[in-house]
């Protein structure tokens, strides 16, 4: 194989000199830490997202995911509902507050999680479900509020997929639930290198997780008596964490997000070319969004099908081979020591996780790709799967 081409990565951030300038504008202007940029990057994520929210800038999914259950009173005792087909932060925050995942099977056709089997987990310890918009394909929403609103259940999206993700006319993270949490991590669709975002419709909400992001220190109480007391005054409210979003980093963001729409949009594409290619091939294809909706086209995930004649591990192994980097997403939950043995899982109780997990593949799709990297994507897997 042509072993001169440069090793083609299955991520890489989309960075031009717009980002560039913005950060380094952000650094010599002397603000470092969370400042100006944050708070425009918030109301510019607020309008992008659109709907009757507040965002709240942080610095991982995992902190948003953390605070927005500890606002909304997560602790002891109680059951949170997680698809086991998802990275670790999704389950870990709810450990931090001693609360616990239930892992929960996806759909084998979306492997976005099963509201059936989600509602059949539900325990009068059950306090919320945490929904992951898998590879960006939003969960439908109609069925996971009205499953929600039946057993009095909050809703925390974990939207890590999902930027710029539709459900009907409105994005994800736009007021559909109590709180959607975005990460702007290093492979993610538009993003910081570390970061994240928090959308919720509650205002006393947001408030609470503003205060919880850096210390437990209260922005009101201080703004409350800024004209009284000196500069230096502030008041501790609770123990909080150091979750806030450093300025060149939201700099950054501000860039990313103008540019979103444009690099979904060759996503999609990217994904439209990979579809139509391997369409004749012994794969199964991502799921589309449906009617109304519209996919992140963050992650392009095949499954090897029964009549391949390779099985996953062999057809990474050809892949790496070519020069081309691909990834699995997930390892589900359920297989890691942790999980496992805490909860005495086992893989039989998650059939449509277990069996997608020995087939999936992550393809190379990122918006700076170029038509010639993804012609050597589909030469390469015709190649190893024809
Ligand atoms: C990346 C990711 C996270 C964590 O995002 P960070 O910003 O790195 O904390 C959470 N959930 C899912 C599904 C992810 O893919």
């Amino acid at each position: 194989m042509p072993a001169d081409l440069p090793f083609l990565p299955f991520a890489r951030p989309d960075i031009t000199e717009a980002e560039v300038d913005a950060a380094s504008d952000a650094i010599r202007s002397g603000w470092l830490t969370t400042g100006p940029n944050a708070a425009a990057f918030e109301s510019e994520f607020a309008e992008f997202v659109g709907g009757d929210i507040t965002a709240v800038a942080v610095n991982s999914a995992t902190a948003g995911l953390h605070l927005a259950l500890e606002a909304l009173g997560v602790g002891p005792g109680d059951e949170v509902l997680v698809p086991t087909w998802t990275f670790t932060a999704t389950a870990e925050v709810v450990r931090y507050l001693g609360a616990d995942p239930v892992m929960v099977d996806v759909d084998p056709g979306t492997l976005n999680v099963d509201l059936d089997v989600a509602g059949a987990a539900i325990t009068d310890r059950t306090r919320a479900i945490m929904p992951v918009h898998f590879a960006g394909l939003p969960v439908a929403q109609q069925p996971l509020r009205s499953l929600a609103d039946r057993h009095g259940l909050t809703v925390v999206e974990d939207a890590a997929h999902a930027i710029p993700a539709r459900v009907g006319s409105a994005h994800v993270g736009a007021g559909h639930n109590e709180a959607a949490v975005f990460s702007f991590y290093a492979t993610k669709t538009v993003t910081t290198g570390e970061g994240g975002m928090v959308t919720v419709t509650d205002t006393a909400l947001a408030d609470r997780i503003r205060t919880m992001r850096l210390h437990g220190i209260s922005r009101d109480v201080f703004d409350r008596y800024q004209s009284t007391t000196p500069a230096w005054h502030y008041e501790v409210v609770a123990p909080g964490f150091k979750y806030n979003l450093p300025d060149p980093a939201a700099a950054m963001g501000r860039v990313q997000l103008g540019r979103a729409a444009a690099m979904g949009a060759r996503r999609a594409a990217i994904a439209a070319t990979y579809t139509e290619a391997f369409a004749d091939l012994p794969l199964v294809l991502p799921a589309e969004a449906s009617a109304g909706m519209e996919h992140a086209w963050h992650l392009y995930v095949i499954r090897l099908g029964d009549d391949a004649p390779v099985d996953r591990d062999s057809f990474v192994q050809a892949m790496a081979e070519r020069g081309i980097g691909t990834s699995v997403h997930f390892i589900p939950l359920h297989l890691h020591p942790y999980w496992r043995d805490r909860y005495a899982l086992s893989p039989e109780d998650f059939p449509a996780a277990t069996a997608a997990y020995a087939r999936v593949v992550s393809l190379p799709i990122f918006s700076s790709m170029t038509d010639g990297d993804v012609e050597r994507v589909v030469t390469a897997v015709r190649e190893i799967v024809w």
